[in-house]
């Protein structure tokens, strides 16, 4: 039922059209094409969330990258943050495979769906303020759908952990004030929402996101990135109010 209702939301998101710019310069790197792919057909579209609709687990990167997923029309699929992150993944349990190279390379989540703030690549990797306002009823009604199992939000990122936040708080989880800050492994606890009987508390953590920037420099170690998502393994199965 949910499944089917998150398969009917992934199929509206990739038709959006709602910021231009980001149309054109989808659309643009799909026509032109990287010398390396010039062979491939490139997706060239909105690329939806990559999961299940019953995951206790949801990641939230930024946006998809040109040549990665919005070549291969998958979520952190066919470039090196993807190839970081799903390593990381599989060595904690929690993806069937170490790899994540094209949309039917039979890879598989363990309770964890991958997501972005921004579902279409922008040009320099920078979405504007407008274009994250655009999308984020995207994230809105992504959450809304997952909310009944949902119980770890890891955020990739300053502008994941931004967007998260505000898509929680608008769904009714309790912010705390101060607003939290983005740090990698910094951990927040939302309440549930008052008087909701569906849902629960959510564990906000933070990881730096696998760009190269931060990797090629030892920024964001495998260690690092281990240590979060076997943090939220841990929390999603204990269950945390
Ligand atoms: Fe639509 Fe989001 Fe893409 Fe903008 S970034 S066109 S709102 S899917």
């Amino acid at each position: 039922m949910d499944d089917d209702r998150l398969a009917r939301l992934d199929a509206r998101v990739s038709r959006c059209r709602r910021c231009p710019r980001l149309v054109a310069w989808r659309e643009q790197v799909a026509r032109e094409r990287r010398a390396a792919f010039a062979e491939e057909e490139y997706w060239g579209r909105p690329v939806p969330g990559f999961g299940a609709a019953d995951a206790r687990i949801l990641l939230v990167g930024l946006a998809p990258a040109a040549h990665g997923a919005n070549r291969t029309g998958r979520m952190f699929t066919g470039d090196r943050s993807g190839d970081w992150l799903f390593a990381s993944l599989h060595r904690v349990g929690l993806a069937a495979l170490p790899t994540s190279t094209a949309a039917d390379d039979g890879q598989h989540l363990f309770g964890v769906r991958i997501t972005a703030p921004v579902h279409c690549a922008p040009p320099a990797n920078q979405p504007t303020p407008e274009e994250r306002a655009a999308c984020a009823p995207w994230l809105d009604a992504e959450l809304q759908i997952l909310a009944p199992t949902l119980r770890v939000v890891v955020a990739l990122g300053a502008i994941g952990w931004a967007e998260a936040l505000g898509a929680l708080g608008r769904a009714g989880w309790q912010v705390p004030r101060p607003r939290p800050r983005f740090a990698h492994a910094a951990e927040v606890l939302l309440a549930a929402p008052p008087r909701s009987r569906t849902r629960h508390g959510v564990v906000l953590l933070g990881c730096y996101h696998p760009s190269q920037h931060n990797t090629f420099t030892g920024r964001l170690t495998p260690e690092m990135t281990d240590a979060v998502l076997g943090r939220a393994r841990a929390v999603s199965a204990a269950g945390l109010e």
